[in-house]
């Protein structure tokens, strides 16, 4: 993908992915075109800056540099069918699925399966993210007769090697040093406060400065935040673990609630799916 780019070409389908579009067409075969659905999400490119990046909703200036000089591209189902349209004859033999593909009972085997945009899954602000995208890897893998196409801005990464060659281990052992080096599960319990209400900024300022001079397992806590997030504050906390036992978990939960004011406008999400 880093090529197309610097052929100026930002379609959701590459030039190689096209050629092979065409030949599988040509001999009958099925395609899957899988997509990491998060309908509004899409991707950035900035032309002041030159940095790509992923964003959960679309954004009007660059989150890199600020520049309001973007290209901003969500890819999802229909807007990839219209690409599809303008580039082959016909769609036949061709799905485009969402990660439902992999939970049938009898998951219909393809051909060909194509990880559209592989990226959107790493770039995503969530410390399962390499977790999802091996998964993702793995699954389309096991759906593919023939061949599997992953489309990338990094084909270098760790993640995704190891997930094409199937080293588990190799991923496994990788994944663990950057949840320990981040203070993420299994080293540590992450938990999402969320401040609305009345005096929000000013409770979750306070709130930081009284959790900054605590500690729970005799340890202090990472602390991320306040930041302001679909018009509420957060508060991102990583409780350090002696091990990962849900009688452990609970305990340490329960030794949190202590520090917390009892307020209706403040609810705490243990693990959660995003840090937004
Ligand atoms: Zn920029």
């Amino acid at each position: 993908m880093t090529i197309e780019k610097a052929y100026g070409s930002f379609s959701p389908i590459s030039q190689t992915l096209e050629e092979i579009l065409k030949r599988a067409a040509a001999k009958k075969l099925s395609t899957l075109l899988f997509l990491n659905k998060k309908s509004e999400s899409g991707s950035i490119y900035c032309k002041s800056c030159k940095s790509h990046t992923i964003v959960p909703k679309q954004v009007d200036v660059c989150p890199n540099c600020g520049s309001a000089d973007i290209y901003f591209n969500s890819v999802n189902i229909n807007s990839l069918t219209k690409t599809l349209n303008s580039k082959l004859s016909t769609l036949n033999s061709l799905d485009i699925q969402t990660a439902a593909a992999f939970y049938k009972l009898l998951p219909k085997k393809y051909d060909v399966a194509v990880h559209v945009k592989t990226d959107s899954v790493l770039n995503f602000p969530d410390f399962a993210s390499s977790e999802k995208l091996y998964a993702q890897i793995t699954n389309l893998k096991k759906l593919a007769k023939k061949l599997v196409v992953l489309q990338t801005y990094n084909p270098d990464s760790p993640v995704i090697k190891n997930a094409v060659s199937s080293n588990y281990s190799g991923f496994y052992n990788e994944e663990l040093v950057q949840r320990k080096t981040f203070s993420y599960p299994p080293f540590a319990l992450l938990i999402k406060i969320t401040i609305s209400g009345k005096n929000a900024e000013d409770k979750s300022e306070k709130l930081v400065e009284d959790l900054k001079q605590s500690t729970i397992n005799n340890q202090q806590l990472t602390i991320l935040g306040p930041y302001l997030a679909n018009l509420r504050y957060n508060i991102i906390l990583k409780l350090p673990l002696p091990n990962y036992s849900l009688a452990t978990r609970t305990k340490t939960l329960e030794k949190l609630k202590k520090h917390l004011p009892k307020e209706k406008g403040i609810k705490i999400i243990v693990e959660p799916n995003t840090l937004l």
